[in-house]
């Protein structure tokens, strides 16, 4: 049974949710979220003074942001307006980071640059989206791990949950990592500011959220498999009913309406918490997300700019709910031959290497994929005997997640409703069809964490044909690449 206060969690009590998951099954394997405060409201930036207050009584603020300017509702600057809030309290030195082309990448160079602004700063306060949060969090987590400093960040866009977690996806020699960092301090989401962002950044992190119907049986079927541990429904328990109700809302949120925008800020916060909770990003990144990083990663040697996250993951989200669709209602266990699923190390090298070699000439990118896939090959070998349980008790499985997933056909239809694109071809920087074949094909040999997709390659259902019907079925939902 669903605890009754989970279906209804709410971001901004973070007392009753900590409180809440102590009293479930399990809450041994659920972390406490150790942010001190969420605020979602109108208006609510205004309140950065206090919040800054609450964490120090030093006088001393660096304050990071990208480089483009972000306007609220009543289209003022909203670096600008952050900025004379806090000169009315405080020291203040503005640190904008910037890249060629105004495209900012998460990377340990850029943390280093804002770290370089940490003499004497009492607080940073990040104003911005997902990759000035990840960043602020990467760099003072890293600066000193043990007692960063207090970080406020005022969110602009609902464009991705990361805003509410404890890790950071960083670009480490050109691959996408999720790695350990710390909460922001304060969240601060203003939806007089979000509401003025980019339709696009705000349908971004509605596509960010359709995760939730495949990255929690991913998780789920990777620790059936002994591949993972410390599953625990909580943190899908907490979102799923809100997700359902976001997905019904599909039009309204594509007419801007400021009530469906309070749910999906309220929703997705809880998305990012369900990280932290689970101390992993599981609960909420499963093989659609690897598809979108697989993306990410070629984009340097196709000489573009990566798309928003969230819009990208959605169109991946559609891949993977086909891949769960057919798995739950196509695949035969008895059709698996067992000893067959077993690839050596010495065969498998190989192959993940040609998957990667191509997108740079030092091989940064294939070795350390390589290094993290035969952490997972190894296990898989290792854990033999629980596969062969699963072909065992298939219908058992079948049964627990089935409420967790959804038919791709009516996902890809609420997404055509919210006005989120459906189609690679058709994101802010288009993915041509090689690219998005390529990252569907290879996606399960970048990282260690298991998804369905690995388990369908050991059982030898992962193939060219495989990938070519769930392109084609993608297409007859006006989806895909
Ligand atoms: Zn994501």
């Amino acid at each position: 049974m669903i605890d009754s206060r989970l279906v209804r969690a709410d971001a901004t009590k973070l007392d009753e949710l900590n409180q809440i998951m102590t009293e479930q099954e399990n809450a041994d394997r659920l972390c406490e979220i150790t942010m001190k405060d969420i605020s979602i409201g109108h208006g609510t930036a205004k309140k950065v003074c206090e919040a800054v207050a609450s964490l120090t009584e030093g006088k001393k603020l660096l304050m990071v942001t990208g480089p483009t300017d972000i306007l609220d509702a009543e289209g003022k600057k909203v670096k600008d307006t952050v900025l004379s809030l806090l000169k009315e309290k405080y020291e203040v030195e503005w640190f904008v980071l910037s890249e060629p082309d105004s495209i900012v990448h998460a990377t340990p160079e850029n943390a280093a640059k804002i770290q370089a602004h940490f003499e004497g700063v009492d607080c940073v306060v990040g104003v911005g989206s997902g990759t000035i949060c990840d960043l602020c969090k990467y760099a003072t987590y890293y600066f000193n791990h043990e007692n960063p400093l207090p970080l406020v960040i005022v969110q602009t866009a609902l464009s991705v949950n990361a805003f509410s977690d404890d890790s950071s996806v960083m670009l480490i020699n050109g691959v996408k990592r999720t790695v350990h960092s710390r909460y922001p301090s304060i969240l601060i989401i203003d939806l007089d500011i979000v509401s003025a962002a980019p339709a696009e950044m705000n349908v971004s992190g509605y596509g960010d959220l359709i995760a939730t119907w495949t990255a929690p049986v991913d998780w789920y079927l990777g620790n059936v498999l002994g591949m993972g541990k410390n599953f625990h429904t909580a943190p899908s328990d907490m979102i799923r009913t809100q997700c359902e109700e976001l997905l019904e809302n599909s039009a309204k949120l594509a007419e801007g309406d400021t009530k469906v925008l309070g749910d999906l800020a309220n929703v997705l916060t809880l998305s990012g918490l369900s990280m932290g909770l689970a101390n992993e990003s599981s609960p909420a990144s499963g093989s659609e997300h690897v598809m979108s990083h697989l993306i990410d990663m070629a984009s340097g040697v196709r000489k573009t700019g990566i798309c928003y996250h969230g819009t990208q993951v959605a169109v991946s989200g559609i891949n993977s709910e086909i891949i769960w669709d057919w798995f739950l209602n196509e695949f035969d266990p008895k059709s698996v031959d067992l000893e067959k699923c077993y690839p050596t190390l010495a065969e498998m090298e190989p192959k993940v290497k040609a998957a990667f070699d191509w997108l740079d000439d030092t091989h940064n990118a294939a070795n350390e994929c390589w290094a993290d896939y035969q952490k997972k090959l190894t296990r898989w070998h290792e854990n033999k005997d629980k596969f062969a349980a699963l072909l065992e008790n298939f219908d058992e499985f079948k049964q627990t997640v089935a409420p967790w997933v959804k038919k791709p056909e009516y996902v890809a239809d609420c997404m055509h409703k919210a006005n989120a694109p459906c189609r690679y071809s058709v994101l802010n920087y288009p993915v041509d069809a090689k690219t998005a074949t390529w990252a569907m094909t290879n996606c399960h040999l970048m990282r260690n964490r298991f998804s369905v997709i690995d388990l369908l390659h050991f059982a030898g259902v992962w193939n060219d044909e495989f990938v070519q019907m769930i392109i084609d079925r993608a297409d007859a939902m006006d989806a895909g690449l």
